[in-house]
């Protein structure tokens, strides 16, 4: 395997995770995790998302999320943005980096966004040109590459189109999403190969979901082909809007825990972002789905019990 020396992770939770709370968190305490966490060490932030208020109330108080934010050199903060409203809304509040969102499939770009594929795309060229004149670089963000619920499997020939499209704009930089957690080691092969393939100067970044458990197994898989930008969520906030209880990102402190273990750099220490991972916890009120803030590193010793059960 050639993993990469160094691995660079974004931070997803305050946006993909905070968007499915229900109970609106205040705007302090979301303020309060996202500083704890640039204290971590992480650099790479998807904040938040300049949506209508009505669609998701929870990103109600985008602008004042990021003006809150403790920024520094080396920090890119970015927030998600369905339309040319949202752009012109986060270019306004000062964020580095937009995210433009589609989805790899027509019916999931409908429900989500309300609108077509070709709709979105005809969208991003007025919305990369409110970046470029604010001085923002725009990041393609694409929704259920590696499988989509509606669906089924997702021609890899889609995303190529809408990367395609993205690339005549500028864009230099995409994700691919698997929203709903539907990819696995051999579909990760298959479609990270044929993008890196086809677009060798394109800086790519992976988001799996741990809907079905293969998180850190597709990270894994990609690591060995060369990959180095994950996203993540902190204590693996963030759900699966069809699934209730299903698990969401793969988890911020287990993904930074592996790549420890793997002798990869990411820059962030552990133990603080396991103690954020707690208090995340204890504001959502209810139990998250990371491990290792559970458990603890695998040298974190404990004192012996006089009666171990195994
Ligand atoms: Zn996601």
């Amino acid at each position: 395997m050639n993993l990469p020396k160094t691995v660079r992770i974004r931070e997803v939770g305050p946006r993909d995770g905070f968007q499915m709370e229900r109970e609106f968190i205040p705007t302090a305490t979301k303020i309060e995790i996202i500083n704890a966490l640039v204290r971590t060490g992480l650099c790479l932030f998807e904040a938040t998302s300049f949506v209508s208020p009505r669609a998701i109330p929870q990103m109600r108080d985008a602008a004042q999320v990021l003006a809150g934010i403790d920024r520094h050199e080396g920090m890119e903060v970015g927030a998600l943005v369905p339309n040319i409203r949202g752009a012109e809304n986060a270019a306004a509040a000062g964020v580095d980096e937009i995210v433009l969102l589609v989805s790899a499939s027509e019916s999931h770009n409908r429900s989500n966004i309300n609108q077509s594929i070709e709709g979105s795309l005809r969208g991003f060229e007025t919305m990369a040109e409110i970046a470029s004149e604010a001085g923002i670089t725009v990041r393609g963000s694409i929704s259920v590459v590696f499988g989509c619920p509606f669906e089924g499997n997702v021609p890899v020939e889609n995303v190529d189109r809408i990367v395609e499209r993205m690339a005549a704009l500028g864009i230099t930089a995409v994700t691919l999403g698997d929203t709903t957690g539907m990819a696995t080691p051999p579909i990760v092969r298959r479609v990270c190969r044929s993008v890196m393939d086809k677009y060798p100067g394109l800086e790519i970044g992976l988001h799996f979901h741990n809907t079905r458990g293969l998180g850190l197994v597709n990270v894994y898989e990609a690591l060995g082909m060369g990959f180095d930008i994950f996203e993540s969520s902190i204590g693996g906030l963030g759900g699966c809007p069809f699934a209730p209880g299903a698990t969401g990102n793969v988890c911020t402190e287990d993904l930074v825990y592996m790549m420890e273990e793997l002798g990869l750099e990411t820059g962030i220490d552990l133990v603080e972002l396991i103690r954020v991972a707690k208090k995340v916890e204890e504001t959502v009120g209810r139990e998250l789905p990371g491990q290792v803030m559970k458990s603890g590193r695998r040298l974190d010793l404990y004192p012996p019990l006089l009666n171990p059960l195994i």
